[in-house]
């Protein structure tokens, strides 16, 4: 923590149990003490205590009577939505997002703006800043009330440390963005990559949900893989894991921004679809929207480009699925959220190029979250690591 954070809510939430009784809560409510009790194998008596500190901090509140198995109907509770808020934002490739959500990872509120190709840093901070602060003003949200700041980045980023390490579209190096944003905000702040966040979303709310462990894979300007393991990102020796963009699937093909030549990226990214198009004769400018529409008129140029594109990702995808045998792979992206020829394509692809015995065990999904994945995600930061840094007092 950096020097006069304002929520002290991280110290009054940092008690023993307090981290996975509010877990069970905000997973399983309306949920009774009783209920509680049994699922994390505590003792009654621990669970009344910490539900009243809960209950007195306005964290969680009583709802409605839940069913009696016998004696008299117990109380159920729930977190307490506007108790707290989190501030989300996402620097993507083409925008910049800002968000404020509730307890509950609801979007109360959202503001978008654009950035250019090889925008200055500074010039994307100002508009950051700009936008956080009119987002916390215009929602009249007391600053400790704020539980934190989690801010998802395109490119590479380093989260231990909450450093943009490389940002390729803006070409922005070594950015230490959670000190930036703590030194302005003086607000607890965590930095991820957006896969990661889009993966953490998935896995707290949508597709990931019921699963442990499952890959998820963001297909925009470029394409980037995260593994969710046992409910937790794997990150690799030096937070690099899934460059899935970068791994080879044309000998000697076609440059990529990393300098070599083959990437998937250069063959199955948006980008790769606007070149296959314009390649194929199409001629006009391309965005997602326009790719959609288009696809949906039944333009023979677009639909080749995304076919061509789904091919190469579904390559990609088959060779996850026979080295990690997962159970589950979550995809989104812009296009690849509201396209069905591309998402069609890339399923029939990995089930042609997959070991049929491994193919036969996974299912491959769109996100669930949506367009809202990444935003959502960067917010879950706040939360996910707040109840990490509990659930590790606890086990110790
Ligand atoms: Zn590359």
């Amino acid at each position: 923590m950096r020097k006069n954070l304002v929520p002290g809510s991280f110290q009054l939430m940092k008690k023993i149990n307090t981290g996975l009784i509010l877990d069970a809560i905000r997973l399983y409510s309306p949920i009774s003490r009783a209920e509680i009790a049994k699922m994390l194998n505590l003792t009654p008596a621990t669970v009344t205590n910490i539900t009243a500190e809960l209950l007195k901090r306005n964290i969680i509140i009583e709802s409605d009577l839940g069913q009696s198995t016998g004696g008299r109907k117990p109380v159920m509770l729930k977190i307490n939505a506007n108790s707290y808020y989190l501030i989300a934002t996402h620097i993507g490739s083409t925008r910049v997002r800002v968000a404020i959500m509730n307890m509950e990872s609801e979007i109360l509120d959202s503001r978008t703006e654009k950035l250019y190709e090889n925008i200055e840093y500074e010039v994307a901070q100002d508009i950051l800043f700009r936008l956080i602060r009119e987002i916390i003003n215009d929602n009249k949200i007391e600053k400790n009330k704020i539980l934190g700041i989690g801010a998802s980045a395109h490119g590479i980023v380093n989260f231990e440390k909450g450093i943009i390490v490389f940002a390729p579209n803006f070409g922005w190096k070594n950015i230490p963005l959670k000190d930036i944003l703590e030194d302005e905000f003086e607000i607890q702040t965590f930095v991820d990559r957006d896969v990661r966040s889009m993966a953490l979303a998935e896995s707290w709310y949508g597709e990931g949900r019921e699963v442990e462990s499952f890959i998820c894979i963001k297909v925009g300007y470029g394409i980037g893989a995260a593994i969710i393991n046992n409910k937790q990102q794997v990150r690799g020796v030096t937070d690099g894991l899934g460059e899935f963009g970068h791994t080879k699937i044309e000998i000697d093909g076609r440059k990529c921004i990393c300098g070599n030549k083959g990437c998937l990226e250069a063959y199955a990214s948006e980008r790769s679809i606007i070149r296959f198009a314009k390649e194929n004769g199409y001629e006009d400018d391309l965005s997602i929207e326009k790719i959609n529409q288009e696809t949906s008129h039944g333009n023979s140029k677009v639909i080749d480009a995304i076919n061509k594109a789904g091919h190469y990702l579904g390559i990609g995808i088959a060779n996850l699925i026979n080295i990690f045998n997962p159970s589950l792979i979550v995809i989104g992206g812009d296009l690849i959220d509201v396209n069905d020829v591309f998402f069609q394509e890339v399923v029939q692809s990995a089930e042609k190029y997959a070991l049929a015995d491994l193919f036969e065990h996974v299912k491959i999904k769109r996100t669930k979250t949506g367009k809202d994945a990444i935003i959502k995600g960067a917010g879950l930061l706040v939360l996910d690591n707040l109840f990490d840094s509990i659930q590790r007092e606890v086990i110790i």
